[in-house]
């Protein structure tokens, strides 16, 4: 019947003309990470896809759910490969069709994409479906809108036979756009906002700010789950942890109580921005999403948007919470988003957050505390955890100067 195979198909990046070439490129080096663990014998282009043979038998059957996961995968089919024989692809056509479950329609999809072979589509079609007919007599062929549809891909001397496959998370390989700084709090919001960035090709490296010393160190432990859950299909070359009680304890005493929240999230955005001056990154991300809560109101946002000059995304502005929660789900993170941690947003909490700020009283507590050195010796003191991705560069400045940033012990 022949060995069974993945075909990937990709939309978006077949649309990027001269670039073409470099994206598939990235796709098929971000597939190869993604499958580390299988034992991947070759992952090459065949006429618009990407094909992933497999040398073990079973593994085919058992990637392709990942590989639908993976950035820039519009579509993965599980085929058959065989031979041009009619008898050995007609034959795979039936097995094909008896995978999809339940269906009373079917067709057949062939193409040949040489013409080196003696049968036209239209001939190929006919063919295997004289053949499906056969051996489903009481299925209907029906052209438009049919419950199940073989396709037969001719290609040099193999065919490709599949019906069965599942529908990819889109985008664009994670890799061709630049780094994005994310800002990840073990929540349920940022984790998506991360993944939805890396699924428009970017590399996010995020950014955590946590309570210690004034909490534990839990929600720096969620992070680096919420980082292993997203993988092997979204990769994550390093995250930056920075302890941020103390500093937040020295806001609280300084500043009014209803704009505290503005103020650690303004050294966040600043530091933020330092660390992505490091990465050579081009954009901060946020898990924000308009009035879920008191600092995420339109002035308050405005109040902490002008510390930087970077662009600031929040892929989620406009996202009910549910909608979150089911892409969370999707991912992989809800469930770790939902533990309960102590972080930097528990901690210093004002009963009565500011939710309409006015720039002026931002700016007058903004100058209550030295925000400038606070903001050098968070830097100074931000720690980072490297993970396996081989689309992160790391930067050479830290590589070289480990006093200006140390990795964790
Ligand atoms: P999330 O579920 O992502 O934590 P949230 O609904 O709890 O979001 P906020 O706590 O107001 O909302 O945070 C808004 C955004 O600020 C988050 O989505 C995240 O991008 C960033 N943020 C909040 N806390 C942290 C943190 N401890 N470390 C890094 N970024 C944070
Ligand atoms: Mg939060």
């Amino acid at each position: 019947m022949g060995s069974r195979v993945c075909l990937v198909h990709y939309h978006e990046i077949g649309l990027k003309g001269k670039n073409r070439a470099h994206f598939e490129r990235i796709l098929m080096d971000n597939l190869k990470a993604a499958l580390a663990a299988f034992s991947v014998a070759t992952i090459v282009r065949i006429s618009g896809h990407i094909l992933v043979t497999f040398s073990v038998a079973g593994q085919a059957e058992e990637a392709y759910r990942l590989i639908a996961r993976v950035p820039g995968v519009a579509r993965v089919s599980l085929a058959f490969h065989t031979n041009r024989d009619p008898h050995e692809y007609c034959a795979a056509a039936v097995q094909a069709l008896a995978e999809v479950g339940e269906f009373t329609s079917f067709k057949v999809a062939a193409r040949r994409s040489n013409t080196d072979y003696e049968l036209t589509s239209l001939d190929l079609n006919r063919q295997v479906g004289e053949v499906l007919c056969e051996a489903y007599p009481d299925k209907k062929v029906q052209m438009h809108d049919p419950d199940a549809t073989v396709h037969v891909l001719v290609v040099q001397g193999s065919a490709y036979v599949y019906a069965r496959g599942e529908r990819g998370v889109g985008g664009l390989p994670q890799g061709s756009a630049g780094k994005v700084m994310t800002l990840l709090s073990s929540g349920i919001d940022s984790p998506v906002a991360t993944w939805m960035l890396a699924r428009r090709g970017a590399v996010p490296v995020p950014v955590h700010f946590s309570g210690r010393p004034q909490t534990s160190d839990t929600s720096e432990y969620l992070v680096q789950d919420i980082v292993r859950a997203l993988s092997p299909a979204v990769q994550v070359g390093r995250v930056y942890v920075v302890p941020f009680g103390d500093c937040q304890r020295e806001i609280s005493l300084a500043c009014p109580s209803s704009l505290r929240v503005i103020m650690y999230r303004r050294i966040m955005y600043a530091v933020t921005e330092r660390l992505g001056a490091i990465e050579g990154a081009k954009a901060i991300v946020t898990g924000e999403s308009l009035g879920q809560v008191a600092s995420q109101t339109l002035e308050n946002i405005m109040a902490v948007n002008e510390v930087v000059s970077l662009p600031v995304f929040r892929p989620l502005i406009g996202s009910d919470k549910q909608e979150i929660i089911a892409r969370a789900k999707q991912i992989g993170t809800y469930d770790i988003s939902t533990q309960d941690a102590p972080d930097c947003c528990t901690l210093f909490m004002p009963r009565r957050p500011e939710t309409h700020a006015k720039l002026d009283a931002v700016h007058e507590a903004w100058d209550m505390f030295d925000h400038d050195a606070m903001i050098d010796e968070l830097v100074a003191q931000a720690e980072y955890i490297d993970f396996d991705c081989p689309c992160y560069r790391a930067p050479r400045v830290i590589a070289e100067r480990h006093d200006v940033l140390a990795p964790r012990a």
